[in-house]
């Protein structure tokens, strides 16, 4: 398994999930850095969270996850995932998505009945954007930095 594609498909995932939402970043990378395989840097300090945003926040976090999935489901159809390798609490999204979600919630049921609808969004999106999230990962593993100017300039990534 090609960790470095994976990772490109699942910072890609996060990427075109941003842009989808207006939500601007200053780079998507898959350079290593520390326990990281990759990032979007997001400059935005002390944004205001409510439940609109709540929605999207979670979904941008999903969607590193949700274009993982289904980078792996399409280049190995014959094997079949733990699913808990992908929801493992241990993951540096799902550990912040739980973070973000706690404190909204009045108990862990409602929290997770809320995360599953927000993931059941989260994999329809990801498979609408399938096209340009395929067009970053492949240029990331060419260009392991790409600024979201780089992005905007390069329209045939986003259509
Ligand atoms: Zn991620």
């Amino acid at each position: 398994m090609n960790s470095k594609e994976k990772t490109a498909y699942h910072e890609a995932g996060h990427a075109l999930a941003m842009i989808h939402h207006k939500r601007k970043f200053e780079y998507v990378s898959i350079v290593p850095e520390g326990r990281f395989l990759g990032h979007v840097r997001v400059n935005e300090p002390g944004r205001e969270i409510y439940l609109g945003d709540l929605v999207i926040d979670v979904l941008v976090l999903f969607a590193g996850i949700a274009a993982e999935r289904q980078y792996l489901k399409t280049k190995y159809p014959h094997k079949k995932f733990n699913e808990s390798y992908f929801f493992n609490p241990i993951r540096k999204d799902i550990h912040d998505i739980r973070e973000l979600t706690r404190a909204f919630f009045k108990n862990e049921e409602e929290e997770l009945r809320f995360l599953q609808w927000v993931y059941y969004r989260t994999d329809q999106k990801v498979i609408q954007m399938w096209g340009p999230i395929e067009k970053l990962a492949k240029a990331l593993l060419k260009k392991p930095v790409i600024t979201y100017e780089e992005l905007q300039a390069a329209n045939p990534i986003l259509n």
